[in-house]
């Protein structure tokens, strides 16, 4: 297994829509394993391919205590079941920023797991926000773009001039 590097806000790549998984192989199994390393290490409760710069429809999520329980979600869809929550979200590609977000409370998830196998389940609290939030990162969409446009280029202008030192420090 290898740690990947996470793309950060707002590096343009985080923009591409990723492609679905036309077959789970071997190679799709060595990058959730690789996903799953780096979201542990990080730490963060779920990471999506498109954060490491591989563009396909691949997201792992662990929001369980003991980082014990991992989800593989290979081409994740959902529909909305009902209600609305607020949660203050934070991203592994938005480092240090966290905004209250408002989305759907309980939907049905659709996708395949590591072994190709297609499941359903119904999902609420955090462990819907956290899928709603995956799958917008599949679509180019990062939690940032569900928050006022002042608070957005506010974060922006700060991830620059921290990526911009950053670049600094290395020369
Ligand atoms: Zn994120």
């Amino acid at each position: 297994m290898a740690l990947l590097d996470i793309l950060e806000f707002p590096d343009p790549k985080l923009r591409t829509k990723a492609k679905p998984v036309t077959d789970v192989n071997d190679g799709i199994r060595k990058l959730v394993d690789d996903m799953l390393e780096t979201m542990y290490d990080a730490p963060g409760i779920g990471l999506a391919a498109t954060q490491v710069d591989v563009h396909k429809r691949v997201v792992v999520i662990d929001i369980s205590e003991e980082k014990d329980q991992p989800l593989v979600l290979i081409n994740p869809e959902f529909t909305p079941i009902d209600g609305e929550q607020e949660y203050d979200e934070g991203c592994l590609s938005v480092p240090g920023y966290y905004e209250t977000v408002t989305r759907v409370e309980r939907i049905r998830l659709k996708a395949t797991d590591r072994d190709g196998n297609p499941f359903e389940m119904d999902c609420n609290e955090l462990l819907s926000i956290c899928i709603q939030h995956e799958i917008d990162h599949l679509d180019g969409i990062l939690f940032v773009d569900h928050i006022s446009k002042l608070k957005r280029e506010r974060i922006k202008a700060k991830l620059v001039k921290a990526h911009k030192a950053a670049a600094k420090a290395r020369r």
